[in-house]
Formats: structure tokens, sequence, C-alpha cells
């Protein structure tokens, strides 16, 4: 087995990593929480992207740095202003789940041009429901490739 040989088994392995084996836990925010409240959080779990939950725990939105930026920007209020007023909200929110496989992720990232995705699990597809269980970002598919190169 040469070295080619063994990098296209490498990439193949990669592509087979599931979801469910990488993923990190989610951080979460109440919907109702406001852009101050967001800004806190993402500093204090350091993450560039949190969650937004509704009262029964289902994915409500997306808030990512930019967001909070914009928000910030021109707004004098913007401590108070609820994250729901800002956050990318469902049905537009790119999701991947426990079955699907470190490839997939990588590929929803690149085509939608977003640096994380939420893991969940479909409660109910027609009213957008989805429980939150972890998340996958630029940095789990960056340690995988490290990992499967044996680095
Ligand atoms: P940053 O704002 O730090 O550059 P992103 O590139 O991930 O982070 O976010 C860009 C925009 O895409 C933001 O408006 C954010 O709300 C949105 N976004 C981030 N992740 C997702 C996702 N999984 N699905 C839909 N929209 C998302």
């Amino acid at each position: 087995i040469n070295k080619d040989m063994r990098t296209s088994f490498q990439s193949v392995q990669a592509a087979r990593q599931k979801v469910s084996e990488y993923k990190a836990h989610p951080i979460v925010i109440q919907k109702s929480a406001t852009v101050y409240d967001a800004i806190v959080q993402l500093f204090l779990e350091d993450v560039g992207t949190i969650y937004a939950v509704d009262e029964n725990g289902h994915l409500a939105g997306v808030i990512s740095r930019k967001d909070l930026l914009r928000a910030t920007l021109g707004n004098k209020n913007h401590e108070e202003l609820p994250i729901s007023i800002i956050m990318t909200r469902m049905p537009n929110i790119v999701m991947i789940e426990q079955g699907e496989t470190l490839l997939d992720a990588a590929k929803k990232m690149i085509d939608f041009q977003v640096d994380s995705l939420p893991v969940v699990k479909e409660i109910d597809k027609g009213t957008h429901t989805y429980a939150v269980l972890g998340r996958i970002t630029k940095t789990t598919i960056t340690k995988a490739y490290l990992e499967i190169l044996g680095q």
C-alpha cells in the first residue's frame, strides 16, 4: 500500500464520519433574550454562533457574530433589542441530522456560506419543529481532518 492509496483510503474514511460522533454541545439562548444577553453569552461560551430556542427548547433561530455587530450599528437601544428581531429564523435555518456525514456538513457550510450547523432531531417537519442536539462548525471539520490524517 503506497502513499496515494493511503491518502485515498483516508479520504473515504473522512467522508464516512458521522455527525453524531463529532457534534459539540449546542450553545442555546431563549429567543426572548436581548442582543446584550447574546453578546455576553457569545463571549462566555467562546463561540461564534448561538442558537435561539423557544419555550419548548425547539430551534427558533441562529445568531452569529455578524448579526450582533449589525444589530449594534446605528441602533441606540440595541442592548434591549430582542434577538428574535435580528436572528436568522426558521424555516431559513440550514440544519444537519445525526445520521448524516461530516462531508454532508462540510458541503452545506460551503454551499450556504455559514460557519455552523445545528444538529437537530425532527419533531414535526410541517411546523418546522426541531430539537437541538448539538452543533457542527468549521472547527469540527478542521479537527476531524487532522485526526483522520493522524496529525
Ligand atoms: P459570521 O456572522 O460570524 O460571519 P456566519 O457566516 O455563520 O457567521 O453567518 C452569516 C449569516 O448566516 C448570519 O446572518 C447568520 O445568522 C446566518 N447563519 C449562520 N448559520 C446559519 C445556519 N446554519 N442556517 C442559516 N443561516 C445561518
